[in-house]
């Protein structure tokens, strides 16, 4: 899921929610910047490394690996499995006439095509849920504010042997992504991606295209958004789970 999906989540499970949790909770889609990979902070024996690591060495950030098994837990639903049917509600949302759409779009290889129209899914599922409620935008950036980057940056850079100063960098670019967008709006969105498919895909999809993309997401999503979210949540066990 997107931030503003992940955050609600922990914040809907958790009365005890803070700013470390939040952080948490977004914190596996670091993987963005490419300083750390998709399993990282994704998979689960990756995660049971890295949260013995925190016990032993700096237990004060343990709320921090709670938000990434909230982050985990709402991934399984969203890639693996929802409602007992494979995959999960990304995957299973998109249709033939977005794949295409996406395809002619971005110009790249059809795996990257699905995983591509399944962040779309994940967005829309975000835009939904902030016509709604603003709740989650002001702990986002609460908890930007709160977070001592340097402790954090530390952390990371000592456990996933990084230098420190790219990995400071790193962490102010991915909380710039966090924060940097106002997403009530329908015209941010389309920024984000084209931001989005420059950084991360290296490619360049018009304002256009973007926008035909997200309206046909955003429609696909509008009537399950929120019983996805929902039944996410109720069936949320603290288990980490293993996404394959
Ligand atoms: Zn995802």
């Amino acid at each position: 899921m997107f931030f503003n999906a992940h955050v609600y989540f922990a914040k809907r499970i958790d009365k005890n929610l803070n700013s470390l949790k939040v952080l948490g909770s977004m914190f596996p889609d670091f993987a963005k910047t490419g300083l750390i990979t998709w399993d990282d902070l994704h998979k689960r024996q990756p995660i049971l490394d890295f949260s013995a690591f925190v016990d032993q060495t700096a237990p004060e950030f343990k709320p921090f690996v709670q938000g990434i098994i909230y982050h985990n837990n709402l991934d399984y639903t969203s890639h693996f499995e929802y409602k007992n049917e494979k995959p999960g509600y990304a995957y299973t949302n998109i249709t033939t006439e977005l794949f295409e759409l996406a395809r002619q779009a971005l110009k790249i290889e059809d795996q990257r095509v699905r995983v591509s129209c399944h962040n779309l899914i994940e967005a829309s599922v975000d835009y939904h849920l902030l016509k709604k409620t603003l709740g989650t935008v002001e702990l986002i950036k609460q908890s930007s504010k709160e977070v001592n980057r340097e402790k954090l940056t530390e952390l990371i850079s000592t456990y996933f042997k990084k230098d420190k100063e790219t990995m400071a960098k790193g962490i102010d670019e991915f909380f710039e992504f966090v924060i940097g967008y106002d997403l009530r709006s329908f015209e941010e969105w389309v920024r984000l991606f084209v931001d989005l498919n420059k950084s991360y895909l290296n490619i360049v999809v018009s304002e256009e295209d973007t926008r035909k993309l997200l309206e046909l997401s955003f429609g696909l999503t509008k009537d399950t958004w929120e019983e996805y979210l929902l039944t996410s949540i109720s069936s949320f066990n603290n288990d980490v789970k293993d996404n394959d």
